[in-house]
């Protein structure tokens, strides 16, 4: 029917607008490279923040203590205590709390007091060998997944949210000072000994256990990388150059945008809706929080234009957010003859009791359209970094050399079919050869390990 051949259409111009062919992630890539190059030489050169870490050396195995760890940047955040001192056998304990979603978008004070009190009941319940002396404060690295623009490697100001957050009060204040204070009324004496990006402390964490680790990527609710850096190829710094030569630099790759990435109307619409229009353009084409959203829009088009759940639209089809990206992840590795899976997601999350085989397919049909082109702009997205290291190629002499990119996020770790077609966007655009020297290495959790290692070693007893 004319009804059908509409949804294909809307199918086929969604899939020709997602395109990624490798000439064009080349070109994603290049552009990568480019914007790196222009936030490292000024501050607002770039889409591209290139935020300086204050971190110039990576853990070297030597770290030792009991150490706390907190990592807040997502719907959960954790609180962590590690003993460190064996590098094969680092003692962890940690507890995941959710965060309420009203206190996400209220105040500075009120989201800092709750963390502050379930840090404190965390640190009440330090037992056995994983007690602090007496007479020596408790530290802990602060990880920290949003724009901050660090003054040093215990302070810096939020430069904006992402990912759902929006508490206006805390955008240009001390992130470090807010939880100091915080703490302080929750009757909790710690020192804040490192405040590091989750991709900052996953790409610390990293290098612990692998020296080949030169860069980190987080594909979660939001994305984003770091990399270690040449301290003279940043024209920006203007401090003394560090002893060790190198400066890990967080790029903010999530706010990315280029006249190369292949946006669509639904990209658009879904930004123009958002809490912050304009930005994360990289983010929302990539990241977790908004695949299932993009799934949603395309669903709702075929809706509206060519009646493909019927002659009425699907209530449920009309809020933002609804389908999740692992509802989404499970529809596509739907491997049932009939498609069991995606016809119940359909009936439990959209309430559309029937469907039929030829619908259900091209559901799954949209779920492989976005989820693809994500996994291979990510791909351009490491290729761009490796490029502007020089890792890209081989290197005559060094046939053997590794580059091991420590990743995390539940995206990666858990989208099966993401995660497969990432890897191979990656060879193709590397070649056999150099492909061979590309580790991506998942490194769960890595973040709160890595900032428990830099508070070690920027502990005021170290
Ligand atoms: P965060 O990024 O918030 O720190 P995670 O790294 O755990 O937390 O990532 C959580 C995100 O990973 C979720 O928001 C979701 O988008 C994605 N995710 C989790 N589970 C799955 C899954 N089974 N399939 C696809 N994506 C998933
Ligand atoms: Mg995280």
């Amino acid at each position: 029917s004319g009804k059908w051949a509409k949804s294909m259409e809307i199918l086929k111009e969604f899939e020709d607008k997602c395109a990624t062919p490798v000439s064009k992630l080349r070109q994603v890539a290049d552009a990568m490279t480019v914007e790196m190059h222009a936030g490292l030489a000024s501050d607002g050169g770039s889409k591209l923040k290139m935020l300086i870490s204050y971190v110039d050396n990576l853990p070297t195995g030597d770290e030792s203590g009991i150490f706390y760890a907190l990592d807040l940047g997502g719907t959960n955040f954790r609180v962590l205590r590690v003993k460190l001192g064996d590098v094969n056998n680092v003692k962890k304990e940690f507890q995941e709390v959710s965060i309420p979603p009203n206190l996400m978008i209220g105040t500075c004070a009120e989201l800092f007091d709750f963390i502050a009190g379930e840090l404190a009941k965390f640190v009440a319940t330090e037992s056995g060998d994983m007690q602090i002396p007496p007479g020596t404060q408790r530290e802990l690295g602060f990880t920290f997944s949003f724009p901050v623009k660090q003054s040093s490697i215990a302070g810096g100001t939020l430069v904006r949210w992402t990912k759902g957050f929006n508490i206006e009060d805390a955008v240009g204040q001390d992130i470090v000072e807010e939880l100091v204070k915080a703490m302080e009324r929750a009757g909790l004496d710690m020192r804040v000994s490192a405040l590091v990006n989750d991709t900052v402390g996953t790409l610390a964490g990293g290098k612990y256990s692998n020296k080949d680790v030169i860069a980190a990527v987080i594909l979660g609710t939001g994305t984003n990388a770091a990399y270690v850096e040449r301290a003279n190829a940043i024209p920006k710094w203007q401090g003394l150059l560090p002893k060790s030569g190198e400066m890990v630099i967080n790029m903010e790759w999530g706010n990315f945008r280029s006249s190369h990435l292949p946006l669509t109307e639904y990209d658009e619409s879904l930004d123009a809706e958002s809490l912050n229009p304009g930005e994360q353009i990289f983010e929302k084409i990539i990241s977790g929080m908004y695949l299932g959203e993009i799934v949603r829009r395309v669903l709702l088009k075929m809706a509206v234009e060519a009646e493909f759940f019927g002659d009425t639209v699907p209530t449920k089809l009309e809020k933002p957010f609804i389908l999740r990206t692992p509802d989404m992840s499970a529809m596509h590795h739907d491997s049932t003859p009939d498609l069991k899976v995606v016809a119940s997601k359909l009936k439990d999350i959209l309430e559309i009791p029937t469907t039929s085989l030829k619908m259900r397919k091209i559901i799954v049909e949209v779920c492989h359209t976005v989820a693809n082109r994500a996994a291979r702009l990510s791909a351009a997205g490491i290729l761009g970094i490796l490029k502007k290291i020089g890792r890209d190629t081989v290197k005559e002499g060094d046939e053997n050399q590794k580059s091991v990119i420590a990743m995390d996020g539940g995206l990666f770790e858990h989208y099966t079919k993401f995660r497969i077609a990432m890897q191979n966007a990656m060879d193709e655009l590397l070649g056999e050869e150099a492909s061979k020297n590309l580790i991506i290495e998942l490194s769960n959790d890595g973040s709160g390990l890595g900032a428990a290692l830099l508070a070690a070693s920027h502990s005021q007893y170290a």
